[in-house]
């Protein structure tokens, strides 16, 4: 498709933000907040407004969480086989609306089409990954003992809240609720302020494919006042929240008082690794891809590139052209790999990592500040950062921008030293043909998700999640279910076994 059908297009698909807003959807019907009150969303693109969005609050979370709580029974009843059709149409529906959703999606968050036009079809994906699961997601295992089966079932855990960031929204809320809805449990689903436009198409989609009345509700707002009140409400058993380690913290006291079951996916500060061994032409491209691709907006880029010092110059070289020639652009065009990042204050933050660089005494190899593209929007240039030590706050912070610091290191146990020496350990990812060094640095490097020789490449059944100050808990396969479900115990006694007799 070209750049001018797709401005066509969605300018057509977002008409009826601009004209009705953004509603909550609680219990099968599309709200404004219960105080009338909204917010604006604006493009990155060129900051206009793209409509009102609702401002939910404590009054609209209790509404949507007593929605959630009335539909549970009957929900987390239905047989799998019956759960799995339904969510499977909900598959179905979210390919037949792919486009819209990635041009709605682009424009709300500058992410490119590129990358966005299968965003939607991933979340598609979802849906029938954990659909399928459904019918299998309440067994559980069979432990004998001497006189005794124990056996275990589960059951789904009741109303959840999920949290989502506003980086591939879109994606994220279908990786969190797709499970949640096949494990049998109902949803409040809070999505980020800055970019809520395609969680108000996913419930929708969701309710016209047939999934009951209040089983998902969608209440908008702000963190502090929706998602707070999100993770406090007594109903909801447990908070799948996706954000920054810091707002983690927060939830996790918020949620003390109701005993929340939480799970966390939070920030990166991802190393990749690669050794003077490795193919590095393959390395190099996977780097610039790990940063540069989705504006380096990704929870696992991979913010950092630590290169054994014989080739680090010729590798971070490689790297700083292949940056350069990457197209930053309006995101609806077919040939950009770089749109805004998301908004003017989160644009601030990365471009005070500049400044911070050269005062740390890092060398700008390539890009280094504001891109210059038509409609002031939120555009930087790809960038590169060398002669960087692991001591700097450019390879300790998430920037989350599309930013690589790259530092050098002398061997492989330098190289481990310094992958580790972070709050974080979301992903690492290793370059070497020594398959035996391999497994030495995976078993030792802290994080919770390693690739080898590859970028990443999601597998739905294997586990997602991060070690340290990256996230509690994991998603993925059958680690979701035990995430939204009870596990329960039987024990049947299967001989007459002494019963001690206590008062004759
Ligand atoms: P954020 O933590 O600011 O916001 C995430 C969500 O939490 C939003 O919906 C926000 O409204 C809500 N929120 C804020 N304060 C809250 C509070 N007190 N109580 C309840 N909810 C609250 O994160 P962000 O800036 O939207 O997203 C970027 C961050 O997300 C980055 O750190 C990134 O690494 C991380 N992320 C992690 C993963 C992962 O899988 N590990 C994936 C994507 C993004």
């Amino acid at each position: 498709m070209s750049f001018q059908d797709n401005q066509r297009k969605a300018a057509a698909y977002l008409e009826r933000f601009v004209r009705d807003g953004v509603k909550n959807q609680i219990a099968g019907e599309a709200v404004d907040a219960v105080s009338g009150e909204t917010f604006e969303t604006i493009s990155p693109i060129d900051l206009k407004p793209l409509g009102k969005v609702a401002r939910g609050k404590a009054e609209d979370i209790d509404r949507a969480a007593k929605a959630a709580k009335a539909a549970f029974p009957a929900w987390a009843a239905m047989n799998g086989d019956k759960r799995k059709a339904l969510l499977n149409k909900v598959a179905d529906a979210i390919v037949a609306r792919a486009d819209e959703i990635a041009l709605v999606e682009c424009m709300d968050t500058g992410q490119a089409y590129r990358f966005m036009s299968k965003a939607a079809l991933r979340g598609a994906e979802n849906f029938r990954f954990f659909a399928d699961q459904a019918p299998q997601a309440r067994d559980g295992r069979a432990l004998r003992a001497p006189d005794q089966l124990n056996f275990t079932t589960r059951t789904p855990i009741g109303p959840v809240g999920i949290i989502t960031p506003w980086n591939t929204p879109f994606m994220l809320s279908t990786w969190k609720i797709a499970p949640a809805l096949a494990a049998g449990c109902t949803v409040v689903h809070k999505p980020a302020e800055l970019s809520p436009l395609t969680a108000r198409l996913l419930v929708e989609i969701a309710e016209k494919a047939g999934l009951p009345n209040g089983v998902w509700n969608l209440v908008n707002g702000l963190g502090e006042e929706a998602g707070k009140a999100l993770t406090e409400h007594p109903a909801i058993k447990a908070i799948g929240f996706v954000g920054e380690s810091g707002t983690g913290s927060l939830i996790m006291a918020q949620g003390a008082r109701t005993l929340k079951r939480l799970h966390f996916e939070l920030g990166g500060k991802n190393p990749v690794v690669v050794f003077a061994d490795a193919d590095l032409e393959r390395a190099a491209d996977a780097a610039v891809f790990m940063i540069y691709s989705l504006n380096g907006e990704r929870c696992t880029s991979s913010s950092r590139l630590l290169v054994e010092e014989s080739v680090y110059d010729a590798f971070t070289e490689k790297v700083a052209e292949k940056a350069a020639r990457i197209k930053i652009g309006h995101p609806l065009d077919p040939d950009t790999v770089i749109g805004p990042l998301i908004h003017p204050v989160h644009l601030e933050k990365v471009l005070s990592y500049f400044d911070i660089a050269r005062a740390e005494g890092a060398t700008i190899a390539t890009g280094g500040k504001k891109a210059d593209i038509a409609g002031g929007g939120c555009y930087v240039e790809p960038t590169l950062f060398t002669g960087a030590d692991q001591s700097m706050r450019i390879s300790r912070e998430e920037i989350f921008g599309p930013v690589l610091t790259a530092i050098s290191f002398k061997d492989e146990a330098e190289a481990l030293r310094i992958a580790n020496d972070v709050d974080y350990g979301l992903t690492a990812y290793v370059w070497t043909s020594d398959v035996t060094r391999a497994l030495r640095f995976t078993e030792n490097v802290e994080a919770g998700m390693i690739w080898v020789n590859s970028e990443n490449i999601r597998h739905l059944p294997a586990p997602f999640g991060g070690v340290k100050n990256s996230g509690v808990g994991r998603d993925g396969g059958d680690w979701s279910f035990d995430f939204y479900m009870e596990t329960k115990n039987v024990a049947i006694a299967t001989a007459p076994h002494n019963i001690p007799k206590l008062g004759g």
